[in-house]
């Protein structure tokens, strides 16, 4: 099975602050699967550290104001032709993030404070079919008729491996 995951959450070091966030279940799951690994802000040539960036208005802004909305969304396309030339059916993305977050991010004040919506490149995503989950959801996708992918989740990380 092949699946999408956040470059972040395997551990490559591309998030804003020079860090990475890697995640034991995703990591596990990434040992089980043929990885499609992506980072849109990074494929679009943002630098590593660089300011944090959050959507508001439809925009994305740095937190020292500079609109960099057509860098993420240059990111995005880039991403989402790798994502979908592998045809994979599953993306685990990063939650919260203003490029990969999944129905919650941060809400444009810098303050911690979230909001509903979608990540730039996660929308992208959803508009192509691809079940997109985050580290904080993928081990709570309940089994559902409309959607395949779903059912083997429901099944738990373990059953992608079968
Ligand atoms: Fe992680 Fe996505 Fe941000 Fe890249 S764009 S650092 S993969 S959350």
């Amino acid at each position: 099975m092949r699946v999408i995951v956040s470059e972040c959450l395997r551990g490559t070091a591309c998030r804003y602050d020079g860090g990475a966030k890697p995640n034991s279940a995703v990591e596990e799951l990434c040992s089980k699967v043929d990885v499609v690994g992506v980072c849109p802000e990074t494929a679009s040539q943002l630098p590593v550290p660089r300011p944090p960036a959050e959507q508001r208005n439809g925009r994305v802004m740095l937190k020292d104001g500079t609109d960099v909305t057509e860098d993420f969304e240059r990111g995005a396309r880039i991403s989402f032709a790798k994502a979908k030339s592998s045809r994979a059916p599953l993306a685990v993305l990063k939650a919260k993030s203003p490029s990969c977050g999944v129905g919650v991010i941060y809400d444009g004040t810098y303050s911690g404070s979230l909001t509903e919506g979608d990540g730039v490149f996660a929308r992208l995503l959803e508009e192509e079919g691809i079940c997109v989950v985050t580290e904080d959801t993928v081990e709570s996708c309940k089994p559902s008729v409309e959607h395949p992918v779903a059912i083997v989740l429901g099944s738990g990380l373990g059953h992608l491996a079968q």
